[in-house]
């Protein structure tokens, strides 16, 4: 029997107790809960008070403990660790009868009601036996994305062996699964071989994957149609929920609550959700603070940029699905120059095998380096550190002629560093010298901005994202 069921049963049978009295709080009781949960909103503030605390429900007092319930498991587990300790503190000043507080899972409240038991969605979804249909929820696994076809290596291996637990486990392993990393480094990958071998191993079973930006637009036509009941209804048949790019979602608020609470009623109901970013749960700005912390419950798996041996791995897999005569020197010069990500790489061998089918030539390095002149070009392209300058000062809209001056200042002196540790990244100069294209500075000052900002790109979420801003508009 799930949690929820059992606590469920529990307070039924207190409620149907013929001694039920002994737990029925008294009036001097629900006086107190009444006073001390009006005075939530300001201890909390509004928002958590609408989003958490509202719903709380006087049950039941025995024994010194006071039981309070929410609708559902999820709210109960955060209200736990996040307010609980203080919440009780509220009730034993307010009256010393309270000892304990107990929240416990009670799911015919009025948020229930919304999420889980709505009569109207019911009734709907009775006359159009598969409401879901009305909304196009599911995209279609690509052939090419299995788990066959996956290449593992170091910078994947823990999205790697999370995806598989997924896939083996009889019951829920984590909840949410969150996968992130950069562009095309294989998150879609692994959510389509998440997808076929689930429904491999149990066709019976609803798998939905969407993009984020899908689950936005049907979202927004739900509301539209004012039509929303369907549309929630239409997941909750869903046994395995997969949500791509959920970065999409930034700043758009009305769809976070919506997903939010999908979210929520579908972990409820212990159903796997895995959702994919291109940034960890804490870094995703412009989502809301408790879906963020929601999003990193479960497990947080990250894909690192890729390495040598996982792009020659990856291009010798490629060879030998595609059944193409190619040199290793080939091979080994693609993974050594296109680095940028996996979908370039494929993309690189893509045209060189097309281009020796279309002129009847075998693969050479030389014909290599031909056809991928252009490509190759990009990544070769020198980038000067006055380049540099230029622009991170205008990503931090100081004057050019700072990034030479002695002045101290930390709105200049902090552009100034993360363009010399852009300097150090991204040319192949040495510390004196571009101490020197920094008005002069001596080598040592160089490597400690490097290392102050190296520690800042760890430590502050700003940063990382200016140095990255400014690193994709010149490489870009
Ligand atoms: P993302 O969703 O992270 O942007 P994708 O999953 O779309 O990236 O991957 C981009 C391309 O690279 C796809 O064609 C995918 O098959 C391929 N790819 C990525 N990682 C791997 C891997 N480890 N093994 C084989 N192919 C990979
Ligand atoms: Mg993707």
């Amino acid at each position: 029997m799930s949690e929820i069921a059992k606590e469920t049963k529990k307070t039924a049978s207190l409620d149907s107790a013929n001694n039920s009295d002994s737990y029925k709080p008294d009036s001097e009781i629900s006086k107190t809960w009444k006073a001390v949960h009006s005075k939530f909103r300001d201890e909390f503030g509004e928002a958590v008070f609408r989003s958490w605390l509202k719903p709380l429900t006087l049950q039941a007092f025995y024994h010194n403990t006071l039981e309070v319930s929410v609708p559902t498991r999820f709210m109960r587990d955060w209200i736990q660790t996040h307010y609980a300790e203080r919440m009780l503190e509220m009730c034993t000043e307010k009256s010393d009868r309270i000892k304990r507080l107990e929240i416990v899972v009670v799911q015919n409240t009025i948020i229930a009601d919304e999420i889980n038991d709505n009569s109207a969605a019911k009734i709907k979804s009775n006359e159009n036996n598969k409401s879901y249909e009305k909304y196009d929820l599911n995209s279609p696994f690509d052939q090419r994305f299995t788990f066959d076809t996956f290449v593992v290596g170091k910078p994947n291996a823990l999205a790697h062996a999370a995806a598989m637990r997924v896939v083996e486990s009889q019951n829920v392993p984590f909840n949410p699964l969150f996968l992130y990393g950069g562009v095309g480094l294989g998150k879609t990958h692994l959510m389509h071989a998440i997808g076929w071998e689930i429904q491999k191993q149990s066709p019976e079973k609803r798998v939905i994957y969407l993009s984020a930006e899908k689950f936005m637009y049907q979202f927004v036509k739900s509301l539209r149609a004012k039509d929303t009941m369907t549309f929630k209804d239409a997941f909750r048949s869903v046994d395995v929920l997969m949500i791509d790019d959920i970065q999409f979602i930034s700043g758009k608020e009305s769809t976070q609550e919506e997903f939010f609470h999908t979210f929520n009623a579908l972990v409820d109901q212990n159903k796997q959700i895995i959702i994919s970013a291109d940034k960890a749960p804490s870094d995703l700005l412009g989502i809301e603070e408790r879906l963020r912390s929601r999003l990193a419950w479960g497990l947080v798996a990250d894909i690192h940029p890729s390495t040598y041996d996982l792009r020659l791995g990856i291009l010798q897999s490629k060879r030998e699905a595609l059944q193409a005569d190619i040199p290793d020197a080939v091979l080994e010069f693609l993974a050594l120059k296109v680095t940028s990500n996996i979908r370039e790489l494929e993309g690189a061998l893509n045209r060189i095998v097309a281009h020796a089918d279309v002129t009847k030539q075998n693969v050479t390095l030389e014909s290599t380096q031909d056809v991928l002149q252009d490509l190759l070009r990009s990544h070769d392209r020198r980038i000067t550190i006055d380049e540099i300058q230029r622009k991170t000062a205008d990503h931090y809209n100081i004057r050019l002629p700072d990034m030479h001056s002695a002045r101290r200042a930390r709105n200049v002196a902090r552009p100034r560093q993360v363009a010399m540790y852009l300097a150090k990244q991204l040319t192949s100069r040495s510390l004196p010298e571009i101490g020197r294209k920094f008005g002069g500075r001596d080598h040592t000052t160089v490597m400690h901005a490097i290392r102050k900002i190296d520690e800042l790109i760890e430590a502050d979420v700003q940063i990382a994202q200016d140095v990255e801003v400014i690193r994709r508009a010149l490489t870009g």
